[in-house]
């Protein structure tokens, strides 16, 4: 073995700062390649952004849907001994409405699937069935790639009304929380091509039925034991590397974007730049609470308006968890948080909208003015490496995602993989960018 390979085999002592998604599976990778691993969380429990709150029984900081195609995610769920099957709800892909049964997709292979489940909607006129298709066979033959330049809106211009509507305009701001007419097509197109193309269920809906901790969180908590320091916001990074003044191999930076800029500003200049200047998307959600009633599915599409802010609505009841609680999703909610009233709003258009066995009440709303980057045509995001033996890891890394749970996951194994790969200091081997 030579030097080089010395290096590479000895145990890393590694600094993971932050424990959300990407933090987790960071530290997960490393530890599990042999390395010494420190996480260091400003919070009182790991999860970032996908966590539970505090409640009886426990809200979540705003509701969350997975995917079948989210296969890292669900690999890693179950390297902590978690069984995605015993905290999700499979559901294959459907977005039905309020009284109408919407597009639904058959079981098989999804391609085939989406196609019969285009031509069976019973609510959309032929020529908007045929012209769809038609859509999604030219983004097929060029690889699902597009100008990085343009929008959702710009991609799907020439699609029918309806189809806009009730597919494209919910699922882009479900999918990329940016609406359409500011939205990557690129990304966008990423997102429908890993649904129908990684393989038989890869569409289908994880939807939690356990609170958002016990997915990942909770079972990561015990599984790091003493590598985990709650309560431990990092102030300071100094090249070499320290962490508040401790010595480490290396680090990886599993914070939000804005605390990586502000750690790395003296260090990395141009890298701290680029990551400052990401801008947001605020998602809110609301919960009502409405004794003995159900929706007629655990998840109900709703047609956004002015004076309707939700696009999604869950049956936590009919999900196994609270019984007479409804999430009540706003994504791409900067209007709404511009304007104040939401909650009133979404109580107005659920009563409105859906029939209630007894009259629905606020129960509690959550704002995230930061939810997510706003995933935007030609966005700039910052690459994985930082300098040799710092690298950041989280859904806003350079990768083909939008913000979500299985980019962030991707970031923290990708970042571990670079650590691995350069050693300590040396110069980098690894996956610079946050590759599928
Ligand atoms: C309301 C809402 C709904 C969403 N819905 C979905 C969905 O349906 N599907 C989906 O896939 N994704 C969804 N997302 C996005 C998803 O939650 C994120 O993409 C993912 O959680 C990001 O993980 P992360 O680890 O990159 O970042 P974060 O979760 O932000 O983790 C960063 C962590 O670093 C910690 N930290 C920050 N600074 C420091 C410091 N200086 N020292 C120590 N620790 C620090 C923070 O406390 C935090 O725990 C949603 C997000 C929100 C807010």
């Amino acid at each position: 073995m030579d030097r080089d390979e010395n290096q590479l085999a000895r145990t890393l002592k590694v600094a993971v700062v932050g424990g959300g998604w990407a933090g987790i599976s960071a530290a997960v990778t490393l530890a599990d390649a042999g390395h010494d691993i420190t996480v260091f969380e400003m919070a009182p429990q790991l999860g970032g952004r996908a966590r539970s709150v505090a409640g009886t029984p426990d809200y979540d900081n705003g509701q969350h849907i997975l995917i079948g195609a989210y296969r890292d995610s669900l690999a890693l769920m179950r390297r902590l001994g978690v069984d995605p099957a015993a905290v999700l709800k499979r559901l294959p892909l459907a977005l039905p409405y309020p009284g109408e049964p919407g597009l639904r997709l058959p079981p098989g292979p999804p391609l085939v699937a989406f196609t019969r489940g285009v031509l069976a909607h019973g609510g959309w006129p032929l020529g908007a069935r045929l012209g769809l298709l038609l859509a999604a066979g030219g983004w097929l033959a060029r690889g699902f790639r597009c100008d990085a330049a343009l929008s959702v809106a710009q991609l799907c211009a020439g699609l029918p009304g309806p189809v806009k509507r009730d597919l494209i305009d919910p699922l882009c701001v479900a999918a990329l929380n940016t609406p359409a007419p500011q939205a990557s097509a690129r990304v966008f197109l990423r997102v429908l091509k890993d649904a129908l193309f990684s393989g038989a269920g890869s569409a289908d809906l994880l939807l939690p039925r356990r609170p958002l901790s016990e997915l990942l969180a909770g079972p990561a908590t015990g599984w790091l034991g003493e590598r985990l320091r709650l309560g431990a916001r990092v102030h300071a990074l100094e090249p070499g590397w320290r962490v508040d003044g401790e010595a480490f191999d290396a680090v990886v930076l599993a914070c939000t974007s804005v605390e990586a800029a502000r750690l790395t500003a003296g260090i990395a200049p141009a890298w701290s730049g680029t990551a400052q200047a990401l801008g947001f998307e605020p998602i809110i959600t609301v919960y009502l609470h409405s004794r003995g009633s159900a929706l007629p599915s655990p998840m109900l599409a709703l047609r956004e308006g002015a004076d309707s802010p939700a696009q999604f609505v869950f049956d936590h009841g009919a999900l196994g968890g609270a019984p007479g609680r409804f999430a009540f999703v706003v994504s791409g909610a900067a209007p709404w948080v511009a304007r104040g009233g939401c909650a009133e709003a979404v109580l107005a258009q659920a009563t409105r909208e859906l029939r209630w066995a007894t009259p629905p009440v606020i129960d509690k709303v959550l704002t995230e003015k930061r939810a997510t980057f706003a995933c935007t045509p030609g966005i700039a995001r910052p690459p994985a490496l930082i300098a040799p033996g710092l690298w950041a890891a989280g859904d806003y890394v350079d990768g083909p995602y939008p913000a979500t749970l299985e980019g962030a996951v991707r970031a923290g194994r990708n970042a571990a993989h670079g650590v691995v790969g350069t050693g300590a200091n040396g110069a980098a081997r690894g996956s610079p960018t946050n590759t599928p």
